[in-house]
């Protein structure tokens, strides 16, 4: 793990751009393509190690691959620039380029293909995963489709959300309140991880669908009343007890302690769904929306499964047809919809109303996770 970039990767964090020789790549050799988010470039060329190929880093202005193809950061400009821009066109003689797989979310293969000429194979989700998608002939088990919050992703969730906060809080208390910045900075190093750390104990419990509280035209689900609550007891239990044993309890220090950890983990989870990739955030309303089949549509093909990131589907050979049995495990990214060449897909939020996959091609979510269009109805 890269420490600077690890604590900076709640930022955009650019790196170069253009083409990378990995190893002795000759004419034939693979061709992948990534975001230039630093701590992304390097998990890639680390998994890369090893084998011959080229790697193309194209611009998603410094943001990782799924938050910026989602955004409309990362957009079929910036693919098509890279393959036309970076001369890699002379150094292969194919025409295959591997994208990882949740820049589907942003990125039209049928685009990149259209004006390029350069086919796209979806890669895995997962850097590490690219050797045995390489041994496997660039074919995805269904594991290196599925995006999961294992431990070290939570550690840097957790290390992502300290580190801004800590800098920030020791800054004012070092001016105003010295004997502080010690205690404080501890508290939100302790408490990120205190959040994070059981994230698969208790995510059950979490709603994505409740309704939340309206604040100006955003609804804030902070899902109070359950987990970080808890959470927040067991830092005030620990509280008390600390104060005690050290012979310091005073109801003002518990109180004073106390509304200081509230409003950490308060921030904290205003955002906990959105911090991890197996829920949409709180803040997004599109965490409402359902994904609906048009079976006349449908002929199988089969995209839809290769770039969605929870597993949902599967293809029914005989009939041609996809099926959605997982349902319930999307996360409303919107890649099986902007990649479906049929336009079999869309979204339908509870009231019926539609959003297009023309629109979901065409305007991007902005960082409330909403999109600046009208919706239509049935
Ligand atoms: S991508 Fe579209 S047409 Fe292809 S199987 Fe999925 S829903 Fe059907
Ligand atoms: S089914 Fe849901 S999670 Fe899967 S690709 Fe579609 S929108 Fe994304």
């Amino acid at each position: 793990m890269n420490i600077v970039t690890t604590l900076l990767r709640g930022f955009p964090l650019p790196c170069k751009t253009g083409v990378i020789k990995i190893g002795n790549p000759n004419k034939n050799s693979p061709v992948f393509l990534t975001a230039n988010f630093v701590l992304t470039a390097q998990r890639v060329k680390k998994a890369l190690n090893g084998t011959d190929c080229y790697l193309l880093v194209a611009n998603s202005r410094g943001i990782n691959v799924w938050c910026s193809a989602a955004g409309g950061y990362f957009t079929n400009h910036d693919v098509i620039s890279s393959l036309k821009v970076s001369g890699i066109e002379k150094l292969v003689t194919h025409r295959n380029v591997v994208l990882p797989q949740l820049a589907a979310a942003g990125i039209e293969s049928r685009v990149i293909s259209e004006k390029t000429g350069w086919n796209v194979i979806w890669g895995p989700v997962y850097a590490k995963d690219i050797p045995k998608f390489m041994e496997n002939e660039f074919r995805k088990t269904p594991q290196m489709r599925e995006v999961k919050f294992p431990l070290m992703q939570r550690i840097e969730i957790a290390v992502m959300w300290a580190f801004p906060f800590s800098i920030i809080a020791g800054l004012i208390t070092t001016l105003f309140w010295r004997n502080m910045v010690l205690p404080l900075i501890s508290l939100i190093w302790a408490l990120p991880f205190l959040i994070f750390m059981p994230f698969p104990l208790y995510s059950n419990l979490l709603n994505p669908q409740k309704k939340g509280t309206k604040f100006s035209k955003y609804t804030v689900v902070f899902d109070f009343n359950r987990v970080p609550l808890i959470l927040e007891g067991i830092v005030l239990f620990c509280l008390i007890i600390y104060s005690v044993l050290a012979g310091t309890f005073t109801w003002e220090f518990i109180l004073r302690w106390g509304f200081i950890s509230f409003v950490v983990t308060l921030m904290i989870s205003i955002d906990l769904m959105g911090s991890t990739p197996v829920y949409k955030s709180g803040l997004h309303e599109e965490r409402f929306l359902k994904v609906v089949l048009n079976d006349k549509k449908c002929d199988g093909c089969g995209f839809c499964k290769e770039v969605c990131p929870k597993n949902c589907y599967e293809i029914d050979k005989i009939r041609h047809l996809a099926t959605m049995p997982r349902l319930n495990q999307c996360v409303q990214c919107g890649a099986c919809i902007v990649q479906c060449p049929q336009d079999a897909l869309c979204f339908q939020n509870s009231k019926g109303e539609i959003i297009s996959p023309e629109v979901l091609r065409k305007f991007k979510l902005n960082l409330m996770g909403k999109r600046a269009v009208k919706i239509e109805r049935r």
